[in-house]
């Protein structure tokens, strides 16, 4: 079998994880946090206004329109996309630096953004978060109480395109429960049991 390709090993370095509004991704993402400080986990900007209790720097760069718009024509996001209205996108530069210093690396974004990250990263690995059903999703998202009706419409809607779209991510993980999840997913970063030999 001989030595390893230098691209084979890493292979799953960047993980993107996908999966609709409300299924929980931050949790999931929390939880591999601490499960694993040695990945890395890329703060996005926005054009979205915080939420209470996130911070500036930590859950997101919050950023204005113009300043997006900025980073989008330099090329300094590795992908970026509208999301029921807010723009999001992910800073390249950190990403690199992670990825080079053999850190593994997690996305979490949503689908056409993940879309782009295939595109420009084809070994990248995309995972996406389902809800344990259609209804625990349409409860969590009407129960957050941190968006107008309008706003959770254009995330429920969001939210059936992107369930449609699973087929195209490497694996799913159902999150039907935030710990068995997270250790889910780091298992498909960091375990061979998953890496197809291909050599
Ligand atoms: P929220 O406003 O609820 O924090 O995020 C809305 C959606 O945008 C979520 O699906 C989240 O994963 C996604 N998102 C967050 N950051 C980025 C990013 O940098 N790029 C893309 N494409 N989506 C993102």
């Amino acid at each position: 079998t001989g030595e390893p390709v230098p691209g084979d090993t890493a292979r799953h370095r960047l993980t993107v994880v996908s999966g609709p509004s409300g299924v929980g991704k931050s949790s999931v993402v929390a939880e591999l946090r601490r499960l694993n400080p040695d990945v890395f986990f890329s703060v996005s900007v926005t054009t979205r206004a915080a939420r209470p209790g996130e911070v500036d720097g930590e859950h997101y760069r919050f950023i204005d329109r113009e300043t997006f718009d900025a980073m989008v024509a330099n090329g300094e996001l590795l992908e970026h996309a509208e999301f029921a209205g807010n723009c999001y996108g992910t800073p390249r530069a950190p990403v690199d630096d992670a990825l080079r210093a053999g850190r593994p690396a997690v996305l979490e974004i949503e689908l056409q953004g993940a879309r782009q990250v295939r595109q420009a990263m084809p070994e990248a690995q995309l995972v996406m978060l389902l809800p344990p059903s259609w209804g625990v999703l349409v409860e969590r998202l009407t129960g957050r109480g941190t968006e107008r009706d309008e706003a959770v419409q254009a995330r429920l809607s969001e939210a059936e395109r992107e369930l449609a779209a699973a087929a195209e991510f490497d694996e799913q993980v159902v999150n039907d429960d935030v710990r068995a999840a997270a250790r889910r997913l780091l298992d498909l970063m960091t375990g061979d049991n998953n890496l197809c030999d291909e050599s």
